[in-house]
């Protein structure tokens, strides 16, 4: 999908569960791990914008069920979600590559805020692009603002890193043995199977404005730079 005579831009989620290592935190070799990859590619051209994801440190939902408002839960979840980008931003300068924080909640010591035209600005210019605080509103996903995020900066696809998994899968691979991995899906079929490897508002989302999403895992060492230069691995997902 990408444009004729212009560099391949593109959007990579990468979820909270990745920063922290599968625990609550920061594990900090993952993350350099992630970064240096990410930077292979830069190196390479490719303009690369990043949502970051928090869960590893608060989720809104579960803090909800554990007697917090949901809303305030949620502002934890997207705070949260900054000191990840952080950890990304600090990898990816000790890589060589030059950064910014852009976040949809100000503070301004800390990041820049998100302006969608200066965020093109910064990825025309060489540099990464990290998004962090979600979409600043409660009840939204960081993979609804990948793909929010995509869609005003003009990427040309969004790349959903995932751990555990290499991509979609008919059904629930912990669950059913017959479970299989797809190469293709379409938006309609993951909404009608009730797929939950990403959630629901970002596959309309995707769907209703025709971007191309790829699912992959980042397990295997190389993926993320494979998956930014636009190698097929995983599972894209069209309309
Ligand atoms: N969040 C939110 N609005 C947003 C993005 C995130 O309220 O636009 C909150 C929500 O509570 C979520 C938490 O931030 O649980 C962390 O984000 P997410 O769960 O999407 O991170 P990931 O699953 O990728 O680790």
């Amino acid at each position: 999908t990408q444009k004729p005579g212009k560099a391949r831009r593109v959007l990579l989620k990468l979820s909270g569960e990745m920063f922290g290592g599968g625990q609550i935190g920061l594990a900090p070799d993952v993350v350099q791990r992630v970064a240096a990859e990410i930077a292979a590619a830069v190196n390479q051209g490719v303009q690369v914008a990043i949502v970051v994801g928090g869960g590893n440190f608060f989720r809104g939902a579960e803090l909800s069920q554990r007697g917090l408002d949901r809303a305030r839960a949620d502002y934890m979840g997207m705070l949260g979600t900054v000191m990840n980008c952080l950890a990304l931003q600090d990898f990816l300068e000790k890589q060589g590559v030059s950064t910014r924080v852009q976040t949809a909640i100000a503070m301004g010591q800390v990041a820049e805020n998100y302006i969608p035209l200066r965020a093109i600005r910064h990825m025309e210019k060489g540099r990464v692009v990290i998004f962090g605080a979600g979409a600043g509103m409660p009840y939204f996903s960081t993979d609804t603002v990948a793909v929010q995020r995509t869609l005003e900066t003009r990427c040309d696809e969004v790349l959903m890193g995932k751990n555990g998994v290499d991509g979609v899968y008919s059904a629930d691979p912990n669950v059913d043995p017959d479970a299989r991995k797809l190469d293709t899906l379409t938006y309609s079929d993951a909404l009608q199977r009730g797929l939950k490897v990403v959630d629901s508002t970002a596959f309309s989302l995707c769907m209703d404005n025709d971007v191309t999403m790829r699912v992959f895992g980042m397990g295997e060492p190389g993926n993320v730079t494979r998956a930014l230069l636009g190698e097929n691995i995983g599972t894209v997902v069209t309309t």
